[in-house]
């Protein structure tokens, strides 16, 4: 997308749930080299980088609910890595991620995670098992409940819908089994895919935590989404999923399936953690239409962003939230398996932001694309903005149920 266009959806976007949402900014830097300082031009690296001389536009998002802050500024694009031996290795990103398979040639030969019956351990409720997947308890603990959900299949990015929905579904049942056996009401889903995303095993698999309070970041979520709750009689996430609609960047998928017709918004995040951040706003895991749009926005990343690499999780406020109150999918890229920057710089770790990187209104326009030509599951359309003004302010509605 040309730098005008994204500009003009940055400035042109937004309505009144972005407004209670999001603030955003717009800082003007002066360019390299401007000012006092200034030398005649026609410097090594004005020849070199000619884009970082100009002004340049830098938009600073916030999401005003949980204090997440993103900067994006698009002539960053242009900016160099001096490391040598920098990139993939050769073969491209898939062969990065074959080199980590301890099945491959030369690695170690096993995988406790394909030899879960003997490998990992049931928990004190037993194993949840489905056709393709099944969970274990986590034999290094975070917490008194803390599993794991396999997937039945060794290679990690090659996930199919049925896979991810057995996933899902098992990961349900662990909570509530979980809880049943005295382990609170907090559920916290969370997947590394790949050792960037911080996995310690290459075989597909998801952590499952269930605690009595929640972890700081989805507890500055519920608490911030009750306070929106008191303030504007709607919920944080169905303003977030709003909000993102008006700035035409959420698409609604919808399915048939199940017990009731149910949809999902699925959206780049406005307010990214990690590059390519995407959100699922629905139901619940084992909502049809949220497992389709999650899928979806798992395989876009990997079949058309090429992603390798990703984290997940799911923030649901209990196991089984508050009738209407919806759940929130994360979805971020970590880089290439061959890279060698660190995505998390101590702009992240200290100053708790982030720097959006792939520009979120390109990444929407790719996203709907791709939904329209392989959503077979359900519908997709664009998230209609002004939900809340047909429905009626002040209704305590979600609006995963109405796109
Ligand atoms: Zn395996």
């Amino acid at each position: 997308m040309a730098p005008s266009a994204a500009r003009a959806r940055w400035a042109g976007g937004g309505g009144p749930a972005a407004a209670r949402v999001l603030r955003v900014a717009r800082e003007e830097a002066p360019g390299a080299g401007a000012g006092a300082g200034a030398g005649a031009g026609g410097q090594e690296w004005e020849r070199r980088y000619p884009e970082a001389r100009g002004r340049q536009a830098v938009w600073r998002v916030r999401d005003v609910v949980t204090g997440a802050e993103a900067l994006f500024n698009e002539v960053r694009s242009g900016k160099p890595r001096g490391f040598r031996g920098g990139g993939l290795p050769a073969g491209g990103a898939a062969s990065g991620s074959a080199a980590l398979d301890p099945l491959a040639s030369g690695g170690p030969g096993r995988c406790d995670f394909c030899e879960w019956e003997r490998m990992t351990a049931a928990d004190s409720f037993g194993r949840v098992e489905l056709p393709r997947a099944v969970t274990a308890s986590n034999l290094f603990r975070l917490g008194a409940h803390h599993g794991l959900c396999l997937f039945k299949r060794h290679e990690p990015l090659g996930f199919d819908r049925a896979d991810l929905g057995d996933v899902l579904e098992a990961s349900q049942r662990w909570f509530e089994a979980a809880r049943t056996a005295g382990g609170g009401d907090c559920p916290f889903f969370l997947w590394n895919c790949l050792p960037r995303a911080g996995a310690s095993q290459f075989h597909g698999h998801a952590q499952l935590l269930l605690g009595r309070e929640h972890l700081p970041q989805p507890r500055r979520l519920w608490e911030g989404d009750a306070r929106h709750r008191r303030a504007y009689g709607v919920g944080y996430l169905a303003d977030l999923a709003e909000a993102h609609g008006e700035f035409g960047v959420a698409h609604c998928v919808s399915s048939a399936g199940g017990a009731f017709p149910s949809s999902s918004r699925v959206f780049p995040s406005l307010v990214p953690l990690q590059d390519m951040e995407l959100n699922v706003v629905g139901p619940g895991l084992r909502d049809p239409s949220f497992q389709e749009a999650l899928f979806q926005a798992l395989r876009f990343l990997i079949d058309d962003c090429s992603v390798t690499s990703f984290g997940a999780c799911v923030y649901s406020e209990a196991v089984d939230p508050t009738s209407g109150r919806p759940v929130l999918a994360r979805v971020v890229s970590r880089g290439a398996s061959g890279a060698q920057s660190s995505d998390f710089g101590s702009l992240e770790v200290f100053g708790g932001a982030s720097v959006g990187k792939t520009d979120p209104f390109a990444l929407s326009d790719r996203l709907g694309e791709f939904l329209r030509a392989t959503c077979a599951g359900g519908a997709v359309s664009p998230a209609r903005a002004g939900n809340h003004q047909e429905r009626g302010m002040g209704e305590d509605t979600d609006a995963s149920q109405s796109c």
